[in-house]
């Protein structure tokens, strides 16, 4: 399977990412993620791309397509994908379509998770994460037992730098004018899966799955 999860930030993309993983034989390719280890690594790309991040912009797309294509073919994709904050902008999204044609790959499914810009504000305000493990945390939903401690490892658990206030509208805003455009181009392909954000947390396994019995 082979699937791209869209949504603003905050929509909860690494949420259902993770209920996905733990039924289908998929490689989950976070650029968030792969964007952050290499900050933490201090490689040259993370240098470069730290500077967008904190303010909230979109790293270059040529910076951004490079990385996605050595990253597709690595070995673990072969059984399958889910993209995760990729292609976020329509040069991105070409270029995927682009470097999938080259491999003779098709896409099976394009998840819209759908969100108001305030439930995303409130979301993203109140999430933690830590900062040696990757634990997601919320003040509000679900905070870590001691405040600022990660139950699974013991690390420092923070804000991420981009999730405050001033930040998040400025990411929504960005989201709105750059990638809000894909909706339109993966409708126009007939892949487009609208899913409420704001349901359940295995909405996303759930609408697959019917598909799949469908299809
Ligand atoms: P969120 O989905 O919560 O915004 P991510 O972890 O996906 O967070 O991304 C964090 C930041 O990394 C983005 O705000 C952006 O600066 C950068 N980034 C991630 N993916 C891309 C991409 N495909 N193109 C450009 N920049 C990206
Ligand atoms: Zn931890």
């Amino acid at each position: 399977m082979r699937i791209i999860l869209l949504g603003a930030p905050g929509a909860g993309k690494g949420t259902q990412a993770d209920s996905i993983k733990a039924k289908y034989p998929v490689a989950h390719i976070s650029t968030g993620d792969m964007l952050r280890s290499n900050i933490k690594e201090g490689t040259e790309l993370g240098r470069n791309a730290e500077v967008y991040m904190d303010a909230g912009k979109l790293v270059p797309d040529d910076v951004i397509i490079a990385m996605m294509e050595r990253r597709l073919m690595e070995d673990d994709a072969k059984e399958g994908f889910m993209l995760d904050g990729f292609p976020r902008t329509i040069a991105q999204a070409k270029a995927l379509d682009e470097i999938l044609d080259k491999m003779k790959l098709k896409l099976d499914a394009v998840v819209d998770l759908v969100i108001e810009d305030d439930a995303v504000v409130g979301r993203l305000t109140s999430r933690r994460v830590c900062r040696q493990c990757g634990e997601i945390y919320n003040t509000v939903m679900k905070p870590s037992s001691k405040e600022g401690v990660c139950d699974k490892c013991g690390g420092d658990v923070v804000q991420r730098d981009d999730d405050k206030e001033d930040v998040i509208r400025k990411r929504l805003s960005v989201f709105h004018e750059q990638t809000a455009p894909l909706i339109d181009y993966y409708g126009k392909q007939g892949i487009l899966v609208p899913v409420d954000a704001t349901g359940e947390k295995d909405a996303v396994l759930k609408v697959l799955e019917q598909k799949k019995a469908n299809a």
